[in-house]
Protein backbone atom coordinates (compact mmCIF):
# COMPACT_ATOMS: atom_id res chain seq x y z
CA UNK A 1 0.00 0.00 0.00
CA UNK A 2 1.25 3.47 -1.21
CA UNK A 3 2.33 5.71 1.52
CA UNK A 4 -0.03 8.39 1.92
CA UNK A 5 1.94 11.49 2.34
CA UNK A 6 4.96 13.21 0.89
CA UNK A 7 7.87 12.13 2.27
CA UNK A 8 12.22 12.48 1.69
CA UNK A 9 13.37 9.32 0.93
CA UNK A 10 15.36 9.08 3.68
CA UNK A 11 12.26 8.70 6.33
CA UNK A 12 10.25 6.63 4.01
CA UNK A 13 10.75 3.50 6.30
CA UNK A 14 9.50 5.52 9.25
CA UNK A 15 5.73 5.70 8.07
CA UNK A 16 3.65 2.80 7.22
CA UNK A 17 -0.04 1.54 6.13
CA UNK A 18 1.02 -2.01 6.64
CA UNK A 19 4.20 -3.02 8.63
CA UNK A 20 5.72 -1.45 11.52
CA UNK A 21 7.71 1.63 10.70
CA UNK A 22 11.24 2.08 11.54
CA UNK A 23 11.69 3.07 15.29
CA UNK A 24 14.36 3.22 17.57
CA UNK A 25 16.92 5.20 15.46
CA UNK A 26 18.71 8.46 15.76
CA UNK A 27 16.61 12.03 13.93
CA UNK A 28 17.89 11.89 10.51
CA UNK A 29 20.23 15.09 10.51
CA UNK A 30 18.36 18.14 9.78
CA UNK A 31 15.11 16.97 10.22
CA UNK A 32 13.45 18.81 13.45
CA UNK A 33 11.13 16.48 14.91
CA UNK A 34 8.94 16.71 18.04
CA UNK A 35 11.58 14.77 19.74
CA UNK A 36 13.21 15.63 23.82
CA UNK A 37 16.84 14.51 24.82
CA UNK A 38 17.47 12.06 26.87
CA UNK A 39 18.64 14.67 29.88
CA UNK A 40 14.27 15.46 29.23
CA UNK A 41 13.24 11.77 29.23
CA UNK A 42 14.71 11.29 32.67
CA UNK A 43 13.55 14.63 34.36
CA UNK A 44 9.96 13.47 32.83
CA UNK A 45 10.16 10.65 34.72
CA UNK A 46 11.24 11.26 37.83
CA UNK A 47 9.76 14.94 38.29
CA UNK A 48 7.01 12.93 40.60
CA UNK A 49 9.26 11.76 43.26
CA UNK A 50 8.42 13.69 46.20
CA UNK A 51 10.37 15.56 48.45
CA UNK A 52 13.82 15.43 46.38
CA UNK A 53 15.98 17.95 45.20
CA UNK A 54 16.53 17.69 41.12
CA UNK A 55 19.88 19.78 40.23
CA UNK A 56 20.79 19.91 36.42
CA UNK A 57 24.84 19.89 36.04
CA UNK A 58 24.77 21.74 33.19
CA UNK A 59 24.46 24.93 31.16
CA UNK A 60 20.94 26.85 32.42
CA UNK A 61 19.64 26.27 29.32
CA UNK A 62 19.09 22.58 29.74
CA UNK A 63 16.83 23.74 32.61
CA UNK A 64 14.62 24.10 29.62
CA UNK A 65 10.41 23.72 31.01
CA UNK A 66 12.05 23.61 33.88
CA UNK A 67 9.60 23.81 36.61
CA UNK A 68 5.91 22.34 35.01
CA UNK A 69 5.37 18.87 33.96
CA UNK A 70 2.09 17.49 33.36
CA UNK A 71 0.61 20.49 35.12
CA UNK A 72 2.18 20.51 38.08
CA UNK A 73 5.36 22.24 39.58
CA UNK A 74 8.64 20.72 40.26
CA UNK A 75 11.35 22.63 41.31
CA UNK A 76 14.83 22.40 38.86
CA UNK A 77 18.17 24.01 40.04
CA UNK A 78 20.92 24.16 37.59
CA UNK A 79 24.70 24.21 38.72
CA UNK A 80 24.64 27.08 35.44
CA UNK A 81 28.10 25.97 33.53
CA UNK A 82 29.54 28.58 32.07
CA UNK A 83 32.79 28.63 29.71
CA UNK A 84 35.40 28.52 33.04
CA UNK A 85 33.60 25.66 34.46
CA UNK A 86 33.95 23.89 30.66
CA UNK A 87 37.82 24.26 30.55
CA UNK A 88 38.81 23.70 33.95
CA UNK A 89 35.59 21.37 35.68
CA UNK A 90 32.96 21.92 37.87
CA UNK A 91 33.32 19.78 40.48
CA UNK A 92 33.72 21.79 43.59
CA UNK A 93 31.13 24.08 41.70
CA UNK A 94 28.74 20.92 41.70
CA UNK A 95 29.40 20.50 45.83
CA UNK A 96 28.52 24.03 46.35
CA UNK A 97 25.22 23.43 44.26
CA UNK A 98 24.33 20.20 46.23
CA UNK A 99 24.78 21.99 49.73
CA UNK A 100 23.25 25.64 48.49
CA UNK A 101 20.11 23.39 47.56
CA UNK A 102 19.64 21.77 50.71
CA UNK A 103 19.91 25.04 52.33
CA UNK A 104 17.00 26.28 50.13
CA UNK A 105 15.11 22.66 50.58
CA UNK A 106 15.69 21.90 53.96
CA UNK A 107 14.20 18.20 54.74
CA UNK A 108 14.37 17.26 51.63
CA UNK A 109 14.65 13.52 51.03
CA UNK A 110 17.98 13.14 48.24
CA UNK A 111 19.39 14.58 45.96
CA UNK A 112 18.86 13.51 42.03
CA UNK A 113 22.01 15.04 40.33
CA UNK A 114 21.41 15.15 36.37
CA UNK A 115 24.06 14.45 34.23
CA UNK A 116 24.30 16.78 30.59
CA UNK A 117 25.99 16.95 27.77
CA UNK A 118 28.42 19.37 28.79
CA UNK A 119 29.14 17.52 31.74
CA UNK A 120 29.48 14.59 29.81
CA UNK A 121 31.57 16.00 27.46
CA UNK A 122 34.08 17.56 29.59
CA UNK A 123 34.05 14.11 31.76
CA UNK A 124 32.93 15.08 35.09
CA UNK A 125 32.77 12.24 37.52
CA UNK A 126 29.74 12.82 39.01
CA UNK A 127 28.92 9.51 40.42
CA UNK A 128 32.34 10.00 42.73
CA UNK A 129 31.20 13.44 43.60
CA UNK A 130 27.67 12.26 44.36
CA UNK A 131 29.14 9.48 46.23
CA UNK A 132 31.33 11.81 48.51
CA UNK A 133 28.44 14.28 48.92
CA UNK A 134 26.15 11.59 50.26
CA UNK A 135 28.82 10.49 52.88
CA UNK A 136 29.24 13.39 54.08
CA UNK A 137 25.66 14.67 54.68
CA UNK A 138 24.11 11.14 55.47
CA UNK A 139 21.41 11.46 52.45
CA UNK A 140 21.25 9.90 49.17
CA UNK A 141 22.78 11.93 46.37
CA UNK A 142 22.01 10.27 43.39
CA UNK A 143 23.91 10.52 39.99
CA UNK A 144 21.27 10.15 37.05
CA UNK A 145 23.56 9.46 33.85
CA UNK A 146 21.31 11.18 30.79
CA UNK A 147 23.43 13.58 28.84
CA UNK A 148 21.54 13.89 26.07
CA UNK A 149 23.65 13.21 23.31
CA UNK A 150 23.91 9.60 25.12
CA UNK A 151 20.21 7.68 23.42
CA UNK A 152 18.14 8.33 20.60
CA UNK A 153 15.34 10.12 22.23
CA UNK A 154 13.60 10.10 25.78
CA UNK A 155 12.70 6.74 25.84
CA UNK A 156 16.36 6.40 26.67
CA UNK A 157 15.85 8.97 29.43
CA UNK A 158 13.37 7.34 31.03
CA UNK A 159 15.95 3.72 30.98
CA UNK A 160 18.29 5.88 32.62
CA UNK A 161 15.64 7.07 35.14
CA UNK A 162 14.73 3.77 35.75
CA UNK A 163 18.05 2.24 36.26
CA UNK A 164 18.94 5.28 39.06
CA UNK A 165 15.55 4.37 41.15
CA UNK A 166 16.72 1.07 40.64
CA UNK A 167 20.67 1.20 41.85
CA UNK A 168 19.43 4.42 44.58
CA UNK A 169 16.15 4.03 46.20
CA UNK A 170 13.92 0.71 45.48
CA UNK A 171 14.22 -2.77 48.15
CA UNK A 172 16.59 -0.32 49.71
CA UNK A 173 14.52 -1.19 53.28
CA UNK A 174 14.72 -4.53 55.45
CA UNK A 175 14.15 -7.75 53.59
CA UNK A 176 11.30 -9.58 54.32
CA UNK A 177 8.09 -11.76 53.10
CA UNK A 178 6.03 -10.57 49.83
CA UNK A 179 3.21 -8.12 52.08
CA UNK A 180 0.13 -9.76 51.54
CA UNK A 181 -2.08 -8.13 49.02
CA UNK A 182 0.21 -5.71 48.06
CA UNK A 183 0.83 -4.36 44.43
CA UNK A 184 3.16 -1.69 42.59
CA UNK A 185 2.10 0.05 39.37
CA UNK A 186 4.94 0.84 37.00
CA UNK A 187 4.96 4.02 34.80
CA UNK A 188 2.12 5.43 36.15
CA UNK A 189 2.32 9.25 36.50
CA UNK A 190 -1.00 10.28 38.27
CA UNK A 191 -2.01 13.01 35.93
CA UNK A 192 -4.85 14.79 36.66
CA UNK A 193 -5.58 11.72 38.94
CA UNK A 194 -5.14 9.47 36.89
CA UNK A 195 -3.73 7.37 40.03
CA UNK A 196 -6.42 7.96 42.36
CA UNK A 197 -9.39 6.13 39.62
CA UNK A 198 -6.87 2.98 39.47
CA UNK A 199 -6.35 2.87 42.90
CA UNK A 200 -9.45 2.78 43.91
CA UNK A 201 -10.66 0.29 41.31
CA UNK A 202 -7.67 -1.52 43.28
CA UNK A 203 -8.44 -1.13 46.22
CA UNK A 204 -12.41 -2.52 45.57
CA UNK A 205 -10.34 -6.17 44.77
CA UNK A 206 -8.42 -5.91 48.32
CA UNK A 207 -5.63 -5.02 47.23
CA UNK A 208 -2.60 -2.02 48.89
CA UNK A 209 -0.52 -0.07 46.38
CA UNK A 210 2.97 0.22 47.90
CA UNK A 211 4.31 2.50 45.41
CA UNK A 212 3.24 4.27 42.57
CA UNK A 213 6.55 4.87 40.36
CA UNK A 214 6.65 7.74 39.66
CA UNK A 215 3.15 8.86 40.08
CA UNK A 216 3.43 8.22 44.13
CA UNK A 217 7.16 7.72 44.87
CA UNK A 218 8.91 8.55 48.09
CA UNK A 219 12.24 7.53 48.85
CA UNK A 220 10.13 5.40 51.85
CA UNK A 221 7.91 3.54 49.88
CA UNK A 222 10.52 2.72 46.95
CA UNK A 223 12.89 1.11 49.95
CA UNK A 224 9.44 -1.02 50.62
CA UNK A 225 8.79 -1.67 46.88
CA UNK A 226 10.62 -5.36 47.05
CA UNK A 227 8.17 -6.14 48.90
CA UNK A 228 5.04 -6.51 46.36
CA UNK A 229 3.48 -9.46 45.45
CA UNK A 230 2.78 -7.95 41.90
CA UNK A 231 4.09 -4.92 39.99
CA UNK A 232 1.34 -3.79 37.28
CA UNK A 233 2.97 -2.15 34.36
CA UNK A 234 0.64 0.96 32.49
CA UNK A 235 3.22 2.31 30.96
CA UNK A 236 5.00 -0.34 28.96
CA UNK A 237 7.96 2.39 27.55
CA UNK A 238 8.40 3.41 31.15
CA UNK A 239 8.20 0.24 33.16
CA UNK A 240 8.79 -2.89 31.54
CA UNK A 241 12.43 -2.34 31.92
CA UNK A 242 12.19 -1.90 35.77
CA UNK A 243 10.08 -4.39 35.80
CA UNK A 244 12.04 -6.87 34.24
CA UNK A 245 14.97 -5.74 36.42
CA UNK A 246 12.48 -6.16 39.42
CA UNK A 247 12.05 -9.76 38.46
CA UNK A 248 15.58 -10.38 38.28
CA UNK A 249 16.73 -8.93 41.71
CA UNK A 250 13.46 -9.41 43.99
CA UNK A 251 11.35 -12.14 41.96
CA UNK A 252 8.48 -9.87 41.71
CA UNK A 253 6.26 -11.05 38.85
CA UNK A 254 4.58 -8.23 36.75
CA UNK A 255 1.66 -7.77 34.45
CA UNK A 256 1.17 -5.54 31.34
CA UNK A 257 -2.14 -4.18 31.62
CA UNK A 258 -4.03 -0.51 30.72
CA UNK A 259 -6.46 1.51 32.38
CA UNK A 260 -7.60 3.24 29.41
CA UNK A 261 -10.92 2.54 27.68
CA UNK A 262 -13.81 0.24 29.10
CA UNK A 263 -12.52 -3.41 27.82
CA UNK A 264 -8.54 -2.74 28.58
CA UNK A 265 -9.48 -1.53 32.18
CA UNK A 266 -11.87 -4.42 32.57
CA UNK A 267 -9.83 -6.45 31.27
CA UNK A 268 -7.28 -5.04 33.29
CA UNK A 269 -8.97 -6.02 37.14
CA UNK A 270 -9.75 -9.06 35.86
CA UNK A 271 -5.96 -9.89 34.72
CA UNK A 272 -5.19 -8.49 38.63
CA UNK A 273 -7.57 -10.47 40.32
CA UNK A 274 -7.04 -13.79 38.27
CA UNK A 275 -3.33 -13.33 39.49
CA UNK A 276 -4.08 -12.77 43.22
CA UNK A 277 -6.86 -15.75 42.74
CA UNK A 278 -10.11 -14.27 43.57
CA UNK A 279 -12.75 -13.80 40.51
CA UNK A 280 -15.41 -13.29 42.79
CA UNK A 281 -14.17 -9.89 44.22
CA UNK A 282 -13.97 -8.86 40.24
CA UNK A 283 -17.77 -9.75 39.63
CA UNK A 284 -18.90 -6.12 39.49
CA UNK A 285 -16.48 -5.41 36.64
CA UNK A 286 -18.62 -5.84 33.84
CA UNK A 287 -21.37 -4.37 35.51
CA UNK A 288 -19.50 -0.75 36.24
CA UNK A 289 -18.11 -0.86 32.75
CA UNK A 290 -21.56 -1.35 31.57
CA UNK A 291 -22.76 1.37 33.92
CA UNK A 292 -19.81 3.65 32.46
CA UNK A 293 -20.79 2.98 28.87
CA UNK A 294 -24.53 4.20 29.45
CA UNK A 295 -23.42 7.04 31.16
CA UNK A 296 -21.02 8.02 28.26
CA UNK A 297 -23.80 7.01 25.42
CA UNK A 298 -25.06 10.42 24.83
CA UNK A 299 -21.08 11.47 23.79
CA UNK A 300 -20.62 8.27 21.88
CA UNK A 301 -23.60 9.48 19.73
CA UNK A 302 -22.05 12.52 18.84
CA UNK A 303 -19.06 11.05 18.17
CA UNK A 304 -19.74 7.90 16.20
CA UNK A 305 -18.00 8.03 12.60
CA UNK A 306 -15.63 10.70 13.36
CA UNK A 307 -12.06 10.68 12.42
CA UNK A 308 -9.67 10.78 14.44
CA UNK A 309 -5.67 11.27 14.49
CA UNK A 310 -3.20 10.41 17.31
CA UNK A 311 0.73 11.67 17.60
CA UNK A 312 1.99 11.42 21.40
CA UNK A 313 4.46 9.58 23.76
CA UNK A 314 5.17 5.99 22.84
CA UNK A 315 3.48 2.80 24.47
CA UNK A 316 -0.39 4.78 25.30
CA UNK A 317 -0.80 4.32 21.34
CA UNK A 318 -2.22 0.88 21.23
CA UNK A 319 -4.51 1.28 24.87
CA UNK A 320 -5.54 4.87 23.60
CA UNK A 321 -6.02 3.69 19.85
CA UNK A 322 -8.81 1.22 21.38
CA UNK A 323 -10.30 3.66 23.54
CA UNK A 324 -11.45 5.89 20.75
CA UNK A 325 -12.38 2.94 18.99
CA UNK A 326 -14.41 2.77 22.08
CA UNK A 327 -15.56 6.39 21.48
CA UNK A 328 -17.01 4.91 17.87
CA UNK A 329 -14.10 7.33 16.43
CA UNK A 330 -12.18 6.08 12.86
CA UNK A 331 -8.62 6.19 14.23
CA UNK A 332 -6.60 7.13 11.06
CA UNK A 333 -2.75 8.13 11.74
CA UNK A 334 -1.07 6.82 14.68
CA UNK A 335 2.14 8.01 15.70
CA UNK A 336 4.82 8.26 18.62
CA UNK A 337 7.52 10.66 18.97
CA UNK A 338 10.17 7.45 19.96
CA UNK A 339 8.18 4.10 20.10
CA UNK A 340 10.00 1.14 19.83
CA UNK A 341 9.26 -1.96 17.95
CA UNK A 342 7.20 -3.58 20.75
CA UNK A 343 5.16 -0.25 20.79
CA UNK A 344 4.53 -0.14 17.44
CA UNK A 345 3.44 -4.01 16.93
CA UNK A 346 0.58 -3.52 19.38
CA UNK A 347 -0.65 -0.44 18.01
CA UNK A 348 -0.65 -2.28 14.82
CA UNK A 349 -2.42 -5.59 16.77
CA UNK A 350 -5.27 -3.39 17.44
CA UNK A 351 -5.46 -1.11 14.55
CA UNK A 352 -5.17 -3.54 11.69
CA UNK A 353 -3.67 -2.34 7.84
CA UNK A 354 -4.60 0.16 6.59
CA UNK A 355 -4.14 2.88 9.60
CA UNK A 356 -0.98 5.24 8.49
CA UNK A 357 1.70 4.45 11.33
CA UNK A 358 4.25 7.48 11.79
CA UNK A 359 7.53 7.07 13.77
CA UNK A 360 9.06 10.56 15.11
CA UNK A 361 7.12 12.65 13.01
CA UNK A 362 8.54 16.37 11.93
CA UNK A 363 6.15 19.01 11.91
CA UNK A 364 5.83 19.23 7.76
CA UNK A 365 4.84 15.40 7.63
CA UNK A 366 2.20 16.20 10.38
CA UNK A 367 0.68 19.50 8.64
CA UNK A 368 0.54 17.86 5.54
CA UNK A 369 -1.32 15.15 7.01
CA UNK A 370 -3.82 17.36 8.58
CA UNK A 371 -4.11 18.91 4.98
CA UNK A 372 -4.97 16.65 3.33
CA UNK A 373 -7.43 14.12 5.35
CA UNK A 374 -8.39 16.64 7.76
CA UNK A 375 -9.65 14.40 10.75
CA UNK A 376 -12.12 15.36 13.27
CA UNK A 377 -9.35 15.67 16.07
CA UNK A 378 -5.73 15.30 16.46
CA UNK A 379 -4.28 13.85 20.33
CA UNK A 380 -0.94 14.79 21.23
CA UNK A 381 1.27 17.07 23.21
CA UNK A 382 1.53 20.70 23.66
CA UNK A 383 4.05 21.22 21.02
CA UNK A 384 1.29 19.70 18.18
CA UNK A 385 -1.68 22.12 19.74
CA UNK A 386 -1.33 25.55 17.99
CA UNK A 387 -0.01 23.66 14.51
CA UNK A 388 -3.40 22.23 14.53
CA UNK A 389 -5.57 25.17 15.50
CA UNK A 390 -4.21 27.02 12.36
CA UNK A 391 -5.22 24.24 10.22
CA UNK A 392 -8.63 24.88 12.00
CA UNK A 393 -8.46 21.32 13.87
CA UNK A 394 -9.89 20.54 17.01
CA UNK A 395 -6.80 19.25 19.53
CA UNK A 396 -6.81 17.30 22.38
CA UNK A 397 -3.94 17.43 24.66
CA UNK A 398 -2.55 13.81 26.09
CA UNK A 399 -1.39 13.10 28.25
CA UNK A 400 -4.34 15.40 29.56
CA UNK A 401 -4.61 18.76 31.12
CA UNK A 402 -7.88 18.46 32.53
CA UNK A 403 -9.48 15.33 34.35
CA UNK A 404 -8.57 11.64 35.18
CA UNK A 405 -8.97 9.55 31.54
CA UNK A 406 -8.08 6.39 33.39
CA UNK A 407 -10.78 3.58 34.56
CA UNK A 408 -14.42 3.63 34.15
CA UNK A 409 -14.76 7.28 35.12
CA UNK A 410 -12.12 8.42 33.18
CA UNK A 411 -13.53 7.05 29.96
CA UNK A 412 -16.62 8.94 30.39
CA UNK A 413 -13.99 12.01 31.44
CA UNK A 414 -12.81 11.48 28.07
CA UNK A 415 -15.92 10.93 25.92
CA UNK A 416 -17.31 14.01 27.39
CA UNK A 417 -14.22 16.35 26.36
CA UNK A 418 -13.53 15.05 23.17
CA UNK A 419 -17.49 15.34 22.22
CA UNK A 420 -16.91 18.65 23.65
CA UNK A 421 -14.17 19.46 21.39
CA UNK A 422 -15.44 18.08 18.32
CA UNK A 423 -18.93 19.78 18.38
CA UNK A 424 -17.21 22.96 19.24
CA UNK A 425 -18.85 26.10 16.85
CA UNK A 426 -15.52 27.66 16.77
CA UNK A 427 -14.77 25.02 14.06
CA UNK A 428 -16.81 26.02 11.78
CA UNK A 429 -16.69 29.74 11.75
CA UNK A 430 -12.42 28.65 10.31
CA UNK A 431 -12.42 28.07 7.59
CA UNK A 432 -8.22 28.12 6.33
CA UNK A 433 -6.94 29.22 3.04
CA UNK A 434 -5.81 26.27 1.95
CA UNK A 435 -8.94 24.06 2.83
CA UNK A 436 -9.47 21.29 0.86
CA UNK A 437 -12.81 19.10 0.38
CA UNK A 438 -12.47 16.55 3.34
CA UNK A 439 -13.18 13.03 2.39
CA UNK A 440 -15.90 11.05 3.11
CA UNK A 441 -16.62 10.38 6.64
CA UNK A 442 -16.75 6.57 7.43
CA UNK A 443 -20.24 5.80 9.80
CA UNK A 444 -19.95 3.51 12.23
CA UNK A 445 -17.70 2.16 15.04
CA UNK A 446 -14.02 2.34 14.33
CA UNK A 447 -11.71 -0.15 13.09
CA UNK A 448 -10.48 -1.95 10.07
CA UNK A 449 -9.30 -0.28 7.26
CA UNK A 450 -9.29 3.71 6.95
CA UNK A 451 -11.23 4.92 4.06
CA UNK A 452 -9.27 7.66 3.57
CA UNK A 453 -5.44 5.94 3.46
CA UNK A 454 -6.93 3.38 1.21
CA UNK A 455 -8.75 6.26 -1.38
CA UNK A 456 -5.09 7.38 -1.76
CA UNK A 457 -2.70 4.90 -1.32
CA UNK A 458 -4.91 3.11 -4.66
CA UNK A 459 -1.99 4.00 -7.30
CA UNK A 460 -3.19 7.21 -8.51
CA UNK A 461 -1.25 9.61 -6.26
CA UNK A 462 -2.44 13.01 -5.33
CA UNK A 463 -5.37 13.92 -2.92
CA UNK A 464 -8.84 12.16 -2.85
CA UNK A 465 -10.36 15.16 -4.18
CA UNK A 466 -7.95 15.12 -6.70
CA UNK A 467 -5.49 18.09 -5.44
CA UNK A 468 -2.26 17.82 -5.29
CA UNK A 469 -1.04 20.35 -1.70
S1 LIG B 1 20.65 17.77 24.25
FE1 LIG B 1 22.33 18.10 25.71
S2 LIG B 1 22.67 20.31 25.68
FE2 LIG B 1 20.64 19.97 24.79
S3 LIG B 1 19.21 20.15 26.53
FE3 LIG B 1 19.73 17.97 26.31
S4 LIG B 1 21.44 17.67 27.73
FE4 LIG B 1 21.29 19.90 27.40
Amino acid sequence: MKIPIDVIPERAGHLGVVEIPACDQRTLPGVVSQRACVLYGARWMLAPVRNVIHLIHGPVGCAYYSETVRKKRYRVFSTALDEKDIVFGAGQKLETAIRESLSLRPGSSAVLVYTTCAAGLIGEDVPAICKRVSAALGLPVVPVNCPGFCGVSQGDGHDAAAAALLEHFIGRGPAGPPLENSVNILGEFDVQGDLKEIEQLLQRLGLNLICAVSGRATVENMARAHRARLNIVHCGRTGRWLARKMEERFGIPWRKVSFFGLAEAAAALQAIAAFFNRPREAAWVEKEAEAARQRALPYLRRLAGRRVALFFGASRMGSMARAFGELGMEVVLCGSQFGCREDYAESRRCLGQGTLMIDDAHQRELEEFLHRYRPDLLVGGTREKFMAHKIGIPFLVFPQETSPYAGFNGFVNLAREVAALVGAPVWRLMIPANLVEPPARREGPAGGDSAAVKTVGDGKGGNEDGTNL
